[in-house]
């Protein structure tokens, strides 16, 4: 990611790890200690609900599985990886935050799993966008979207590591001004639905930078106005 200022180094001093995308009944991620780049260090992961605050569940492991696109990006040997298998059917329809924890210190994106109808039926409630809520897509308006990919004049030797601390991947992932457009907020542009996972100091207010694997496509997408929907529930 493209960045300017000192604000990003600290954050970087505090990249210990992240969530994936659910898969299914497997909560998967990754973290480290960079102090000690090839060694496992322990995670624990809870899941709390959202209404009530009460955890319902809590795992401890070690995040030892070995990823090649860890390795590739610099973490360590890349043995850092956990799957979690967490069986969602055993809970009631709701909304849940899922939080974890690596050596002490918090994953960067708690994410929020949401069972059932219930808590799609509050999502829907909350937005005043009624006229969208059978669309599940409200536009955000307008928006300047650029491009980036991992070489070094993108990205500054960041490559594929985001400031939430996750991997980024084309066709998934932007970077945003997280006043506008919360992380792990879902959006689509022209027919992609994206994740807000990145941010970089040229990206302000109404911009999207929209992550690619080349810098041929990040020049094939140049500049351009694009309308951009935020994904509800
Ligand atoms: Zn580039």
């Amino acid at each position: 990611m493209f960045l300017i200022g000192g604000a990003f180094t600290a954050l970087a001093a505090d990249l210990d790890g992240s969530f994936d995308d659910f898969e299914g009944n497997t909560i998967v991620g990754w973290g480290w200690d960079s102090s000690l780049p090839n060694t496992g260090v322990p995670v624990t992961v809870t899941i709390t609900n959202k209404e009530t605050g009460e955890q319902v569940k809590s795992f401890h492991q070690p995040a030892v599985t070995y990823r090649s696109d860890l390795e590739e990006n610099g973490i360590g040997n890349g043995r850092h990886g956990f799957r979690i298998n967490m069986n969602w059917d055993a809970l009631a329809d709701g909304a849940y935050v899922v939080e974890g924890t690596v050596d002490g210190k918090a994953l960067s994106n708690p994410k929020t799993y949401v069972k059932g109808e219930t808590a799609q039926t509050t999502a829907e409630n909350n937005s005043t966008e009624e006229s969208h809520e059978h669309t599940g897509l409200k536009s955000l308006g307008f928006f300047r979207t650029t491009g980036y990919c991992p070489c070094k004049q993108c990205s500054e030797g960041w490559g594929r590591r985001t400031s939430t601390g996750s991997i980024a991947k084309s066709s998934h992932t932007i970077a945003v001004d997280p006043r506008i457009i919360p992380y792990g907020s879902k959006v689509m542009i022209n027919g992609i639905i994206y994740t807000a996972e990145d941010r970089g100091g040229g990206v302000k207010g109404n911009h999207v930078d929209i992550f690619f694997d080349t810098h041929a496509q990040t020049r094939q997408h140049g500049k351009q106005t694009q309308e951009v929907f935020l994904v509800l529930g």
